[in-house]
């Protein structure tokens, strides 16, 4: 599916075969969150939906997340994932455009203001936006209801399951959580099943599946969400 859903004012979604971007408006400037495979026009979509100067913040660095990112400049991300992203340095991308964004900074667009919290394990450096006063979580992979990456260079469960018992903690500053893959809005009550199935794939209690397609790795489902997973030999 593609296609640009407006979800409110100054909120937008941008839908590309199975991962989302997210543009938020605000008074000076635009937020762009993730570029998506690469297939669409994102810039130029962007454009046509604000007159604001659009500015790009990733949650993490998947290529299904960098694939429209040569078209901005800065690129912000948080400094645990620029060796990530370095090393699979979408074409006509460049370091020195890539801008630090600490746990704890705030995104001050004026209508929105979105905190980072460093969510590492899916990616060594994957952040959410977390906007309080709106009651909104912008989780990237981490918190989702469909196939949760979790094999290869860079994954860490230890790390994940941290990050879910501190987002976790924070449950009640939000109410809706907008996720980059499967159905959204997600509610809270969806992280502790998440965090209860990394637990259980780790002890081995979940039944092992083939992949959707043909990967490194095997599929773990548990009652909201599911892994792919590699159990090291
Ligand atoms: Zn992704």
């Amino acid at each position: 599916m593609k296609g640009i859903t407006k979800v409110s004012e100054h909120f937008w979604i941008f839908e590309e075969d199975g991962v989302r971007s997210f543009l938020f408006e605000g008074d000076k400037r635009a937020m762009l969150v993730d570029t998506g495979f690469g297939t669409l026009r994102i810039r130029q979509m962007a454009a046509e939906l604000t007159d604001l100067p659009v500015f790009l913040v990733h949650t993490h660095t998947d290529r299904d997340h960098t694939g429209g990112d040569k078209e901005f400049k800065p690129i912000y991300m948080h400094p645990s994932e620029m060796d990530y992203y370095k090393d699979r340095l979408p074409r006509d991308c460049h370091m020195e455009d890539v801008q630090p964004l600490w746990e704890g900074d705030t995104i001050d667009l004026g209508y929105w203001r979105f905190e980072v919290i460093l969510t590492p394990g899916h990616t060594p450096g994957s952040i959410m936006l977390l906007e309080r006063e709106k009651r909104m979580l912008i989780s990237g992979d981490s918190i989702q209801d469909g196939a949760i990456f979790m094999f290869g260079p860079g994954r860490n469960m230890p790390a994940f399951q941290c990050s879910l018992e501190k987002i976790s903690a924070m449950a009640d500053a939000f109410d809706t959580i907008w996720p980059s893959h499967g159905n959204y809005p997600l509610k809270a009550e969806i992280i502790p099943g998440i965090l209860k199935g990394a637990k259980d794939l780790v002890a081995g209690k979940l039944t092992e599946q083939e992949p959707p397609e043909p990967m490194p790795c095997k599929k773990y489902a548990c009652e909201v969400a599911s892994f792919l997973y590699h159990f090291d030999a």
